[in-house]
């Protein structure tokens, strides 16, 4: 077996929102419509790719030959409403599992952290959350209030590190370890935001684009995503051979 466990990957896609916009919006790049979310689904079943839940994910951090060869984790960010309403029902025809990544600060409001670059959006409530957990979708966090980590002091940092996994695990009543960092941003300094994500308990956290992990990963709090939009062609984002 060589370094790569014979070529073991992971794929974690990163996907917004699913179906239409809401009345009086406006599509974006970030809106995949139901009948290309549905080919997405279909192809990653017909290509061998084995999809895992948050549980096993984890667990391959630490056991990488658990992974299958070709993993795939599904992963929305943001919390959206409609991810309840349209992605779910498909995943369940599917059978499968997947993770969202919420802000705490907007739980049952709506996205003003976009500030007029995407619809408005209602965003899911306790309730909501709590039925995405029971329908094998994984609530994980998404910091507070929506910050790139850049744009935070230290102080501000582990702040929003700890205080939205404290808030998520309370409401949810189940371990949060698992991080996307809003818009893919990691802050300035690496040492440093690793250093609070350890400090307040996380065990990964996700970055936003490239293409599949390497297994075993190079840096579980720095996992690159797929950026999944309507026009992303999983033949090529996810290196066939
Ligand atoms: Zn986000």
């Amino acid at each position: 077996m060589n370094s790569q466990l014979n070529g073991r990957r992971l794929a974690i896609l990163g996907f917004h929102k699913i179906g239409e916009p809401p009345p009086g919006g406006w599509a974006s790049w970030f809106y995949v419509p139901e009948t290309v979310f549905a080919s997405q689904l279909r192809y990653l079943h017909e290509n061998g790719w084995q999809l895992i839940d948050i549980g096993r994910f984890l667990k391959g951090l630490l056991d990488p030959e658990s992974l299958p060869s070709r993993g795939a984790l599904l992963t929305f960010d943001d919390g959206y409403r409609s991810n309840l309403q349209v992605a779910i029902p498909w995943l369940q025809r599917f059978g499968y599992p997947s993770v969202m990544f919420v802000p705490t600060q907007f739980i049952g409001g709506h996205n003003v952290f976009d500030d007029g670059s995407e619809p408005w959006e209602a965003m899911c409530d306790w309730d909501d959350l709590r039925e995405l957990e029971r329908l094998a979708c994984s609530i994980q966090s998404h910091g507070v209030s929506h910050k790139g980590l850049s744009w935070l002091s230290p102080a501000e940092l582990d702040q929003e590190l700890r205080e939205s996994k404290i808030v998520l695990e309370a409401g949810l009543g189940k371990p949060v370890e698992v991080l996307a960092y809003p818009y893919g941003d990691e802050g300035a300094d690496r040492a440093l935001t690793t250093a609070a994500l350890k400090r307040a308990g996380y065990r990964a956290a996700c970055l936003y684009g490239g293409g599949p992990n390497p297994v075993p990963v190079a840096d579980s709090y720095r996992l690159m995503r797929v950026a999944m939009g309507p026009d992303t062609d999983l033949c090529s984002a996810l290196g066939q051979q």
